[in-house]
């Protein structure tokens, strides 16, 4: 699709503003130098979509900042083809970063209003994505183990349920804690039984990950 010239460029702007924040992995940064953030923002407010920043979308939700989309990103250490879950479509700009670095994507949303409009990204961007209706919390036990599973919603604490569909040797990041401050955490599986837990030393503030559908 031909798109106005000036958003390339503000796009490098951010991809430059990301590196000197300190986000190293160049696949990454090549997946937000190509994904038009602009078209995922509310009309009018194009221009901004390039800054650092959150942005509402429809239903009190936000798009991450692109600082954090980056993180996640580079935390989850995604190679081609592994198999991930999202939680938390949103507005579907994160599938799509997680689409353009090779994986194969499943992303879950509890909101319609917000299935129904990422799911016409994907079309209109034309991402094979595999998008549901559902509650996060249940997972995907069907198309289970993930080799990687990423969370964009905050969550109190990892139910086993999600812990069980992570494929040994995969990784699930994921921001942890109540209130509106929570930890940036990264559960590895290392064996059948065993997980090890890190974390990144930023605190981050993100939109509560609810039960149930709406
Ligand atoms: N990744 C998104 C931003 C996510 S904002 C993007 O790139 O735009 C967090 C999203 O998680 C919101 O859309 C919210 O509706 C969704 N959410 C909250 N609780 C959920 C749950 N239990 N299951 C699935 N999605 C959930």
């Amino acid at each position: 699709m031909e798109e106005p010239l000036i958003f390339k460029g503000l796009r490098n702007q951010l991809v430059q503003h990301l590196q000197d924040k300190g986000i190293k992995d160049v696949n990454v940064l090549n997946a937000i130098a190509k994904v038009p953030r602009h078209l995922f923002v509310q009309q009018g407010f194009e221009k901004l979509a390039y800054e650092d920043k959150p942005f509402p979308i429809a239903c009190g939700q936000t798009i991450s900042q692109p600082f954090t989309v980056a993180l996640q990103t580079e935390l989850l250490q995604v190679q081609k083809f592994d198999k991930v879950l999202e939680i938390g479509t949103g507005s579907g700009y994160q599938a799509i970063i997680l689409a353009e670095l090779g994986t194969n994507i499943y992303t879950i949303e509890r909101q319609r209003e917000l299935y129904i409009k990422a799911n016409g990204m994907f079309n209109l961007l034309k991402y094979s994505i595999k998008s549901f209706l559902g509650d996060g919390y249940e997972g995907k036990e069907a198309y289970a183990p993930f080799k990687k599973i990423l969370i964009t919603a905050a969550i109190p604490e990892i139910p086993q349920k999600l812990l069980n569909q992570l494929a040994v040797g995969g990784r699930l990041v994921a921001p942890i804690g109540e209130g509106n401050e929570q930890i940036m955490t990264i559960i590895d599986r290392i064996s059948e039984q065993e997980y090890t837990t890190s974390h990144h030393e930023k605190i981050f503030k993100f939109v509560p990950m609810l039960k149930g559908l709406v």
